[in-house]
């Protein structure tokens, strides 16, 4: 079997009963993978671009597979959304974001973690209670998390998907939009939810100061976040110039390999240290 390419249809067009198979296969695995220890999360800094601190992290998941090694998580996580496993995972992804944070804040580090937030667990009828009563268990501050969330989560029922935020909001979680620009983007979800953040997705970030387009797109979001009062992220930052860029243009916050990759937490914690100290 392959390590890539699991949902990327193009690739199997010769063999639909081999993709087939394969998701199966994937399904089961992710059944045992939780059971069996064989995720982790990596974390990567997120920078004040004014004051040139970390701020906090987004947990990113990362599954080791006893036979296929590491496995993207573009690949698996749609399958676990696919058949419901991301539930149960991505709880377990913030109970696990918890933990760490309280021992950093227990270390004297007291950083924001941000988490990625399925539209699936979103749809979930206990998943504020959920988020609430992790925190609780942890003892971390409801202000000390982020939730990731991208603009497909609005659409299945825009109404449940309101109240639910408006209930994480109202308990002191802040919620970002993940990749804005790139799906659904429209005013009225911005109007009508408690967000606090756009993240500007890396495809923009990447040809920044290539595309005149790409310019023009990172630009506008910039400018929608100053007149809607919402703090913006640039995700995928990879240059030095394009973090001047941001920074020069008004953009707060930033995450990206010109910074850091996603790090063990031994090595983010490494990386706070030096990064602070330079
Ligand atoms: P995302 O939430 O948009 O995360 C950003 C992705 O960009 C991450 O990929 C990160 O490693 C990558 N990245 C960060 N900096 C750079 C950079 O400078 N250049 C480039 N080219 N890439 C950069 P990753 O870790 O492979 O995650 C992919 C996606 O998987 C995430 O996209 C997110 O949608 C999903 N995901 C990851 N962890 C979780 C999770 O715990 N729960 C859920 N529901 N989704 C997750
Ligand atoms: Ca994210
Ligand atoms: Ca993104
Ligand atoms: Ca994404």
């Amino acid at each position: 079997a392959k390590q890539n390419g699991h949902n990327h249809f193009q690739f199997y067009v010769a063999s639909i009963d081999q993709e087939i198979r394969e998701r199966k296969q994937m399904e089961r695995d992710l059944g045992n993978a939780l059971i069996n220890h064989e995720f982790y999360l990596v974390y990567q800094p997120q920078i004040n671009l004014e004051t040139k601190r970390v701020i906090g992290a987004e947990a990113l998941l990362r599954w080791n597979h006893p036979e296929h090694g590491l496995i993207p998580p573009d690949d698996f996580i749609p399958v676990a959304e696919g058949n419901g496993a991301i539930v149960e995972i991505g709880q377990w992804v913030l109970d696990q974001a918890c933990w760490q944070a309280a021992r950093w804040a227990g270390e004297g580090s007291p950083l924001r973690i941000a988490v990625n937030l399925s539209a699936v667990q979103l749809r979930q009828e206990s998943i504020v209670d959920d988020i609430l009563d992790t925190l609780k268990r942890h003892n971390i501050p409801a202000g000390r998390l982020e939730l990731e969330v991208t603009e497909t989560s609005f659409m299945t029922n825009l109404t449940d998907a309101v109240a639910k935020l408006h209930r994480l909001h109202r308990a002191g979680i802040s919620i970002a939009v993940d990749d804005f620009g790139t799906g659904y983007s429209s005013l009225t979800y911005l109007k009508k939810m408690p967000v606090q953040h756009l993240k500007i997705d890396k495809q923009f970030i990447r040809d920044l100061l290539v595309n005149e387009e790409d310019t023009r797109i990172a630009n506008t979001i910039i400018d929608l976040g100053k007149s809607l009062n919402l703090t913006v992220v640039a995700e995928g930052v990879e240059t030095a110039e394009q973090e001047y860029y941001l920074s020069q243009r008004g953009c707060k916050l930033a995450q990206g390999y010109f910074f850091s990759k996603p790090l063990l937490p031994r090595d983010f914690e490494i990386f706070v240290q030096t990064f602070h100290a330079r």
